[in-house]
């Protein structure tokens, strides 16, 4: 499990004679074969700027530092929970890395691995199955038969410009589609993707600029529904703020889709901070919510959200609200090697899932720089205290035999199926 680092020119090299080593909050781990799975399909390789790469020599079992090479990193297609960073020191002066998740890489008989685990199997976001001359297609054809719909030409964009694969995959007639509505959001999250307040720190997609009507939002859901078997439409995307700030137009949508189909699952991405409108949601035909969430610790929880006239308990009051109204609630948990699996937050994590009833856990990597989100959230957190990332996934499986452990909104079919994959 050879070490691999780059050069200034970004040329990228394996170290023969030492080893790949692993990062959790600032702590070095020797790595094994066990500890990797083969780099997926759609994954990139990075080159961190000011990050010094940091290896095992095996010889003297130590860590090197090679303060001349920069560190290189994984950033994993989707289905895949990263168990450990890639291993580095920060150069004085480094600027914060940008918005991705940094998995731990190796090469191993001329191959790339990552520190990783699946834990999900559907290939719904699998770039091989999402041909772009395909995609360009699809928007050929539908703008056509909508030409004035403002949020088909916004998806567009999402899928030509950005890359969306929830927006492609709309085009294609595949699996879930996007219903983004809300140019607004009532928390500061340090990790937001479409605003990000401070400098030095940029988005990777920017926030939709308008409302669409109901009308145009039913357009978008009806088609996608007609045209896909077992169909996801869901609300709450990386190009908006939070849904519920526009309450009115998603329940006068459902209202409007739930009149002409039953099928399908209409499903909420949501930070969950307006209990009251999530339970008329209900009442009106959504099936599903996904909670976004870093930690059930309401001062880390604090500490990343930065939520404005909201706090956890709201969140909380949405998720049994949710449950009550007989929703489906999934979880988009959002991981970080050598946070999340520390002893105290997996007990309480684990107290939440049995005690709020909890349908699925989606593992979903936290798109921030590794050592700086230690910062933000005032911790050092001690070695002995780590679990590992692989082990909090598989003990909470089996704690709780009935919740789906994924990382894709599931549709009928994969609910009724459960843990079966
Ligand atoms: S809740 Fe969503 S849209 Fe709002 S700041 Fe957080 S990540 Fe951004």
């Amino acid at each position: 499990m050879r070490m691999v680092v780059t050069d200034n020119k970004k040329r990228i090299y394996d170290i023969p004679h030492l080893e790949a080593a692993g990062m959790e909050g600032g702590h070095f781990f020797r790595l094994s074969r066990a500890d990797f799975i083969k780099l997926p399909h759609g994954s990139e390789l990075f080159t961190l700027p000011g990050r010094i790469p940091v290896g095992y020599d095996p010889a003297i079992n130590k860590f090197s530092v090679f303060s001349n090479l920069y560190a290189v990193a994984a950033f994993t297609s989707p289905g895949y929970t990263v168990t450990h960073n890639t291993a580095y020191l920060e150069s004085p002066k480094a600027a914060m890395l940008p918005l991705f998740s940094y998995g731990a890489v190796t090469s191993f008989k001329g191959e790339f691995y990552v520190a990783a685990v699946r834990v999900d199997r559907e290939r719904r976001q699998d770039l091989r199955f999402m041909d772009i001359d395909n995609v360009k297609t699809g928007v050929k054809e539908i703008i056509k038969l909508f030409p004035k719909n403002r949020l088909i030409r916004h998806l567009k964009g999402c899928a030509l410009t950005y890359g969306c694969p929830a927006a492609k995959n709309f085009f294609l007639k595949r699996y879930e589609a996007p219903l983004p509505t809300s140019p607004y959001c009532n928390a500061m999250c340090i990790g937001c993707i479409s605003h990000q307040p401070k400098k030095g720190c940029s988005i990777t997609q920017p926030r939709i600029k308008f409302k669409p009507t109901p009308g145009e939002v039913a357009e978008v859901a009806l088609y996608h529904i007609k045209n896909v078997k077992d169909p996801v439409v869901s609300f709450g995307q990386g190009c908006e703020g939070e849904p519920l700030m526009v309450g009115d137009i998603l329940n006068e949508s459902i209202k409007m889709i739930r009149q002409k189909t039953s099928k399908g699952m209409i499903n909420l991405n949501t930070n969950a901070s307006l209990p009251g409108t999530i339970a008329k949601l209900f009442d009106e035909g959504l099936d599903s919510i996904r909670v976004s969430l870093n930690s059930v610790n309401t001062k880390y929880y604090t500490a990343y959200y930065k939520p404005k006239g909201y706090s956890f308990k709201d969140v909380k009051r949405s998720i049994k609200i949710a449950k009550k109204k007989g929703g489906f609630v999934s979880l988009n948990y959002l991981t970080v090697p050598g946070f999340t699996d520390l002893k105290g937050e997996f007990s309480a994590f684990k107290d939440f899932i049995g005690k709020h009833k909890v349908d699925m856990i989606q593992w979903r990597n936290l798109n921030y720089d590794p050592v700086r989100y230690f910062t933000e959230m005032r911790i050092k957190p001690a070695y002995a205290d780590m679990l590992g990332m692989k082990y909090v996934i598989n003990a909470l499986s089996k704690r709780f035999p009935k919740v789906i452990t994924g990382y894709f909104n599931p549709s009928n079919r994969r609910i009724k199926r459960g843990k079966r994959l």
